[in-house]
């Protein structure tokens, strides 16, 4: 079996062999950074981790590279609006973004900013017009002529035959039935942000940037181009409009999109109040773990329909997988194999590869994990998990964390650093009380608690019950819960 992924630009779901033998080369269209990332696009940006690291677990070397869109028509309006220039501006969100993106463990792909490669955009706009297939206007416009590249509409399958010759669109973003030739490169505006080139002063338009980016970092064609669904029309219809124009090769050959997120049902608009970042999440007491974990529980192309009770499912999820961590890694068992338990887990990887490979089935996947954990967990309660099963059962969990990155305990520092930063834009009246509660009360990392559970041991062993009990209160006063069974002593967080 390999990977067989949905392409956009086949609308078929194919097998995924990348153009040089063991090498993926993927591109994935990045944050705007002109405010703080919200859920719908860490839904995108997850899926397309979730890719990365299941190429990468699947033996592929990965270049994934990602553009960071640090000037375009938001941006310049938002920090003149702040009174700020737009690097001051677009240096603060693209900080929060890297936060952001830490928090929810998204592995950083190669970051590139659209203002660290101006020149190379002008040059791909020279070559452009030197083709014929760019023009100028009087303002020091330039703009990419569709009647040149017979093909535009390949990705979005859209019907241009109404199609103006000549009609312009200068915004970046526009959604309109028939095509426009649109902005390559706009000319310079009074106080717009604007750069000195070859082509004259100005700023590249964002489909351009994507182009050049990607290209220059891995090769005029690859394997891969992702984004949110949004971005089939006009962003990236535009980008292979430019790029094939240009070099005359396939530009991407596989196109990955993430399916819009919907927040309780509706699509997430500020109006209507269900617009959330990860950080107001955060503030109302929601942990990182549990927000990825429900952003990677519908498979990608699937609506996923966010809501609080599937995030409180979500948190249960993670525990009940954590717990059964600790409770292979904690416990005592006799000596010996269970063939039973040996095979469950071989099976549960085999089954967890399957579902990744099937266009990334996260959904069964996680139920793969979920009934491993149910049949390891009824055997530990009648003793059939011996010494050797162990392993192989954290294996299957190890390769599950691999693709989910959920089971690491961390979720409280990085709660914590969400608390401290709120003031800082005042916003502390939106901390709220089970913000406050998490990280007041889970100040202890996995070692510090270790290390009172062997004290605990010991103080028992001795027979020291009283000095048992006092740790005992002292764990559950920082929100840990100790059992004592006959298996042993396991612990969780409350
Ligand atoms: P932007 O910062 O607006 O350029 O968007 C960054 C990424 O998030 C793009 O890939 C978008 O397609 C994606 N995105 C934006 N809104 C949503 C949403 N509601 N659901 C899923 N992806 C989204
Ligand atoms: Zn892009």
């Amino acid at each position: 079996m390999a990977l067989r992924l949905y392409n956009t630009m086949s609308s078929r779901i194919e097998e995924f062999r990348p153009l040089r033998n063991n090498e993926v080369r993927m591109y994935a269209c990045g944050p705007t950074v002109y405010d703080y990332g919200h859920i719908g696009n860490f839904r995108t940006f997850i899926a397309v981790d979730l890719l990365h690291r299941f190429l990468r677990q699947s033996g592929f070397k990965v270049h994934y590279v990602m553009n960071i869109t640090d000037v375009d028509d938001r941006i310049i309006r938002n920090s003149a609006r702040d009174g700020v220039s737009v690097q001051q501006f677009t240096a603060k969100y693209e900080k929060a973004f890297r936060e952001d993106s830490a928090m929810l463990n998204i592995e950083p792909p190669k970051l590139v900013r659209a203002t660290d490669n101006i020149q190379p955009m002008a040059e791909f706009v020279q070559k452009l017009m030197e083709k014929e297939i760019a023009y100028r206007t009087d303002d020091g416009s330039y703009y990419f002529r569709i009647a040149k590249f017979p093909a535009y509409g390949k990705l979005s399958k859209k019907d241009f035959s109404g199609m103006i010759d000549g009609a312009r669109v200068d915004v970046d973003d526009y959604d309109k039935d028939s095509a426009r030739d649109f902005a390559l490169w706009k000319g310079p505006k009074p106080g717009e942000a604007s750069w000195e080139t070859a082509i004259g002063p100005g700023r590249p338009g964002w489909h351009l940037e994507c182009s050049v980016m990607s290209m220059q970092e891995l090769g005029e064609s690859f394997d891969l181009h992702a984004g949110g669904e949004d971005l089939i029309f006009p962003h990236h219809e535009n980008e292979i409009a430019q790029s094939e124009s240009l070099t005359s090769k396939p530009f991407a050959r596989f196109w990955f999109h993430a399916r819009f997120l919907l927040v309780e049902g509706e699509k997430m608009s500020k109006r209507l109040g269900n617009f959330f970042t990860l950080r107001d999440l955060v503030l109302k007491g929601h942990r990182p773990s549990s927000i990825r974990y429900l952003l990677t529980s519908v498979p990608y192309r699937n609506q996923l329909n966010f809501t609080f009770d599937g995030l409180k499912q979500a948190a249960v999820s993670v525990e009940r997988l954590r717990n059964f961590g600790l409770r292979l890694s904690t416990g005592s068992f006799p000596a010996g194999a269970n063939p039973a338990m040996q095979s469950l887990a071989t099976e549960t990887i085999e089954r967890m590869r399957v579902a990744l490979d099937d266009d990334l089935n996260t959904a069964q996947a996680q139920g793969a994990i979920f009934e491993m954990v149910r049949q390891a967990n009824a055997a530990f309660d009648t003793g059939s998990i011996k010494k050797d099963d162990v392993p192989p059962l954290l294996v299957a969990l190890r390769k599950f964390d691999e693709i989910f990155a959920v089971l690491d305990d961390d979720d409280v520092p990085k709660m914590k650093q969400v608390l401290e930063w709120a003031p800082t834009e005042g916003r502390e009246k939106e901390i709220s009380n089970e913000l406050r509660e998490a990280v007041r009360s889970n100040q202890l990392t996995d070692a510090d608690i270790e290390s009172k559970i062997a004290a605990i041991k010991a103080a028992r062993a001795s027979r020291d019950f009283k000095a048992s009990d006092a740790l005992r209160a002292e764990l559950a006063d920082a929100g840990i819960i100790v059992e004592i069974t006959k298996d042993g002593i396991r612990w969780r967080r409350k």
